[in-house]
């Protein structure tokens, strides 16, 4: 539980509603927020539909696990705690960008359901969107791509802590969207993104 330690802060209204700069910048934010073990395919999936969004003009940015952590979360560790702590803060960060008119791409492993459950909360306390995509794939797949060598790492001892080794991971049990990337191809992965976005009218695509 985050301690509050803000006192005597007051909620300053803008001028303009959210509906009218989204308007104003012919854009809508929302949050698609992909979860999976490390390795499933997370970034490499969000990476693709950004560039595919861009090339549409559609106003998008992705935050990811280890970015994040260059910066905004380099006091972060991996444990329970900081586990936590880092997607509170994501999820706030998120709700920002949704709120400014961005698709905003987040892709953390975010093992814990709690923790993914409170990034939706806030996101509906500020009746926003946010969309939870489980990137589907097997640890014995994800552990054969290991394209860091992490799992390789974690199976020798040198990573403690590691999701899906010696830390759980929470499946979604009721994601908005299953991707089955240990088995589809990454365009193919994209492809169902773009088609559940247009679903939601989040954005048009060509037939
Ligand atoms: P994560 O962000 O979930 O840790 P990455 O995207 O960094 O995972 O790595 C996933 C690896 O799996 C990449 O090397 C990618 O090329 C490969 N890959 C193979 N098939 C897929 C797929 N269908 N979707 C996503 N990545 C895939």
């Amino acid at each position: 539980m985050t301690q509050v330690k803000a006192t005597n802060v007051h909620w300053h209204e803008g001028n303009i509603t959210r509906d009218e700069r989204w308007k104003a910048l012919g854009t809508k934010g929302a949050t698609i927020w992909f979860t999976g073990l490390s390795a499933c395919g997370k970034s490499t999936i969000a990476c693709a539909l950004e560039q595919a969004l861009c090339n549409q003009g559609v106003a998008c940015y992705r935050l990811d696990g280890d970015n994040v952590r260059f910066g905004l979360n380099k006091n972060l560790g991996f444990s329970a705690e900081d586990r936590e702590e880092n997607i509170r803060r994501i999820g706030e960060l998120a709700k920002l960008f949704a709120d400014a008119g961005i698709l905003t791409l987040a892709s953390f492993i975010s093992p814990y359901t709690k923790d993914r459950d409170a990034a939706r909360e806030v996101h509906k306390e500020a009746g926003l969107d946010f969309m939870e995509v489980f990137v589907d794939a097997s640890l014995e797949v994800c552990e054969e791509r290991d394209p860091k060598g992490l799992y390789k790492k974690a199976r020798a001892g040198e990573i403690k802590g590691f999701t899906g080794i010696d830390d759980p991971y929470e499946a979604p049990t009721s994601p908005e969207l299953v991707l089955n990337a240990g088995e589809t191809d990454v365009a193919a992965c994209v492809n169902e993104c773009l088609r559940f976005m247009a679903d939601r009218g989040l954005i048009e695509i060509a037939d």
